[in-house]
């Protein structure tokens, strides 16, 4: 509502009860409108508020003398017997006793015709402290009892008898029809944005019918909905006809405006008054139908030609009818997706078995069936291990990744109870989903463990409807007047028809149903792998163990008989000193592959004693790590000239010190030495999160890692030996290129970032240089 608008002062009932008769013409709006306290009843009826204690009367309709024959002002204070007599009344307090009237109202007896008018059935209920008793001109006839059980019991067989949603909505409207001889029966369902659709209706043959119109949410403001959550069944006999006010307005000891709630005669308010003139409705019943607490729909029925008798048996039989509507418009909906929710959950379990035997969760997209034949959808992501998995149309991975920004923070996503979020209209919640709406107009997603790394997404493309709108949805008229400005109800009911855009087909209650269920198993297979996993790297971390102590004690060992051997052919060598040259050169050449030997059990002592030694992590500036590393590789020795590049400061990283400055060692040392260019150029740099979603594709990097490199203008690595230069004792060259080397190097580099939990590898070509890449724990990391 605009702001400019000038409010009313005061409400006019300000200090006193409402009465809709009086003060309705001043209402703001249908939702300020006390629609359960009228202060007034339908003026063919009549109301006594009686004292629970000894039913003296309290309030009355002030139409009592035209239908009980005593004007309110006779009978405030007085006893019951005497609007019913004696013998009535006795009857009545008895029935009270008895009978559960608390919010529930009950036909006690017929009060007697007076003169010409008709006999009055009495009905009684108790809410608040206070009896409401009311009095109806009954339809019955003398001796003619109406047969509305006999009627019921065929309509129940009926309704009982259909087997899909439509059909019962069809059975039902037909059968309340026949009974109440309507001009119009509707089934009016809400959707979940609030607005009505016309799905199921029996009409006269002479009138159009309205099936599939849409209403405005307003048109049911939400005060008349709440009512529709505590009673079933509402009748207005005629609209505009006169209405009777309490005398007096409020209860005369407590001064509150009486709760009308369950009332049959209550007054309609203001705007549902003029909104059914409008209409050119003359009578109406409307009817109920809720799933558990919530109001799923309304049965509306219309009248177009004068006054509608709704008497208490009818009612009756329409209030059970809808109760049974309700229970059976549920099961209907069961039934109706039990093949469906079948397909859907054994589709599921096949996934779940195959991502179950096979490597892990890509299996859900990459082998048959997949994600999207899980749930009726043209596109499915999941998000694992870091990466997208992706199956049919779907997102661009920069574009998933971002809208598993907006995901993480939606609170359905994060429910404990429905962790899902499904919606059919991306773009209304997420303004980037514009974009995407000819992939992911709809979103169903889900994440598999609570930090959200791994996630699951189905998605609809855009599906351009045509909504036939009764009126203009977009319509909020106001009327000016004395007490500032009013909303009015529709004047127009014409056909508004409106193209929406930017939704998809609604997801299904059964398939929302469906992929929660899916989620939990998965969940579980997730747990149940994790164990598996802890148990294999228990294993290979033991036998890994055992092969560093072997290699130990083996290299160890070996170095004494080496020794011996070493010794030997020193002595052989100064004894060939003497001889020819031929054996002479044949001892140097066992000395050099003892000596070679020699170097190669170091490596391998070495890197058992890697793989052995407890690390010592503690926060580290890599910077000077780097410069110690530089100083011990000393470029100065190298022949050619070195240029060394750090083109940012590195972040700190949580590692052991000494053996990070290996790794830089080791990497840098290889980068001077296998290379052939004029100037030696080398680069020492880190990747940072940000940079890493550029499409290139990264391996598996803990979170909590961060990415270096060292980068070379050397002699590069061909693709097919990338692998293998990590291998002991690899070396693609000659024993004595590029100024020889064990092969080993390499080996412990991988060794000493595996062992940080990080991962190492190379980008290369032959003759382009080659990066070595490898990940530390940053400094956020335990
Ligand atoms: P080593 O240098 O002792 O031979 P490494 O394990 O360090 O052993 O390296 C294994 C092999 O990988 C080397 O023999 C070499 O062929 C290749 N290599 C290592 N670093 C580079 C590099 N920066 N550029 C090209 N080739 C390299």
């Amino acid at each position: 509502m605009s702001t400019g608008d000038t409010e009313p002062t005061a409400l006019p009932w300000e200090g006193q009860a409402y009465s809709v008769k009086r003060f309705g013409i001043s209402i703001s709006n249908c939702d300020s409108e006390p629609v359960q306290t009228p202060g007034c009843i339908q003026g063919h009826g009549a109301l006594l508020v009686l004292r629970p204690g000894d039913l003296c009367i309290v309030q009355t309709s002030e139409n009592t003398a035209e239908l009980l024959g005593h004007a309110p002002l006779d009978l405030l204070n007085q006893p019951l017997h005497q609007v019913l007599g004696a013998e009535n009344a006795a009857l009545v307090a008895a029935f009270l006793q008895r009978e559960p009237v608390e919010c529930n109202p009950l036909y006690v007896l017929t009060h007697p015709a007076r003169g010409d008018a008709a006999p009055l059935d009495v009905t009684v209920h108790t809410v608040d402290g206070a009896v409401l008793m009311e009095f109806e001109a009954t339809a019955r006839q003398p001796n003619s009892e109406q047969d509305y059980y006999g009627l019921i019991k065929h309509s129940v067989a009926r309704l009982q008898g259909t087997l899909t949603l439509q059909a019962l909505g069809n059975a039902a409207t037909a059968e309340i029809r026949t009974l109440t001889g309507l001009d119009r029966v509707m089934i009016h369902k809400f959707h979940t944005d609030g607005h009505g659709e016309i799905v199921a209706e029996s009409c006269r043959l002479d009138l159009p019918s309205w099936v599939g119109q849409h209403y405005p949410a307003q048109d049911i403001p939400e005060p008349a909905r709440a009512v529709f959550r505590q009673i079933w069944i509402r009748p207005v006999r005629e609209i505009g006809a006169p209405l009777a006010e309490l005398v007096p307005l409020a209860h005369p000891q407590t001064g509150r405006a009486l709760t009308m709630t369950y009332c049959v005669l209550r007054a309609p308010s203001v705007m549902y008054t003029e909104y059914l003139q409008n209409m050119g409705v003359t009578a109406c019943l409307t009817l109920a139908i809720r799933r558990g607490d919530t109001l799923w729909g309304l049965i509306t029925c219309h009248h177009y030609t004068g006054a509608a008798s709704l008497p208490y048996g009818l009612r009756a039989a329409c209030e059970l009818l809808a109760q049974i509507v309700s229970l059976q418009h549920e099961s209907a909906e069961q039934r109706e997706h039990l093949a469906y929710r079948l397909r859907l959950e054994d589709v599921h379990r096949q996934l779940v078995t195959e991502a179950a035997k096979n490597s892990g969760l890509q299996a859900l997209v990459e082998a048959s069936p997949t994600l999207l034949d899980g749930i009726d959808a043209s596109g499915a992501a999941l998000f694992h291990n870091e990466r997208w998995w992706c199956v049919g149309l779907t997102p661009s991975a920069t574009a998933l990744t971002a809208l598993t920004g907006w995901l993480r923070e939606h609170p359905d996503f994060q429910s404990p109870t429905r962790p899902i979020v499904a919606t059919d209209s991306l773009m209304r919640d997420y303004p980037e989903g514009a974009a995407l709406v000819g992939v992911a107009s709809g979103l169903l997603a889900f994440a598999l463990a609570r930090d959200f790394r791994s996630m699951v997404l189905w998605f609809r493309p855009e599906v351009i409807r045509t909504i036939e709108w009764r009126g203009d949805p977009h319509y909020e008229a106001k009327v000016f007047g004395s007490h500032g400005h009013r909303l009015t109800p529709r004047h127009s009911f014409a056909l508004f028809t409106e193209s929406v855009r930017g939704c998809s087909a609604p997801w299904k209650e059964v398939e929302i149903e469906a992929a929660l269920r899916f989620r939990m198993v998965v969940m579980e297979l997730i747990v149940s792998r994790a164990g598996q996993l802890a148990e294999l790297n228990a294993d290979l971390l033991r036998s890994n163990e055992e092969l560093d102590a072997f290699a130990y004690v083996a290299s160890h060992d070996l170095k004494e008989p080496l020794r011996g051997i070493y010794k030997y052919a020193h002595q052989l060598a100064e004894d060939a000193a003497l001889s020819a040259p031929e054996n002479r050169h044949r001892v140097d050449g066992l000395m050099r592959l003892t000596l070679r030997m020699d170097s190669l059990l170091d490596s391998l002592l070495h890197f058992s004693r890697v793989g052995r030694v407890a690390l010592q992590p503690e926060e580290i500036d890599l910077n000077e790590v780097v410069k110690e590393a530089l100083e011990m590789v000393d470029a100065r020795r190298s022949e050619r000239p070195v240029e060394i590049e750090i083109p940012r400061e590195l972040p700190p990283a949580r590692c052991d010190r000494v053996r990070v400055r290996e790794v830089f060692v080791n990497l840098l040392s290889n980068a001077f030495k296998y290379n052939d260019q004029p100037l030696i150029h080398v680069e020492i740099g880190y990747i940072a999160a940000e940079d890493r979603a550029s499409g290139l594709a990264w391996p598996v990097i803990a979170a909590d890692h961060m990415i270096y490199y060292v980068k070379d203008n050397g002699i590069g690595i061909h693709a097919h030996h990338q692998e293998q230069v990590f291998k002991m004792f690899k070396r693609l060259h000659g024993r004595d290129e590029f100024g020889g080397g064990t092969g080993a190097g390499l080996t412990i580099v991988k060794k000493l970032v595996e062992r940080h939990g990080g991962v190492v590898w190379i980008s290369s070509e032959p003759g382009q240089g080659s990066t070595f890449y490898f990940s530390l724990p940053s400094i956020g990391a335990i």
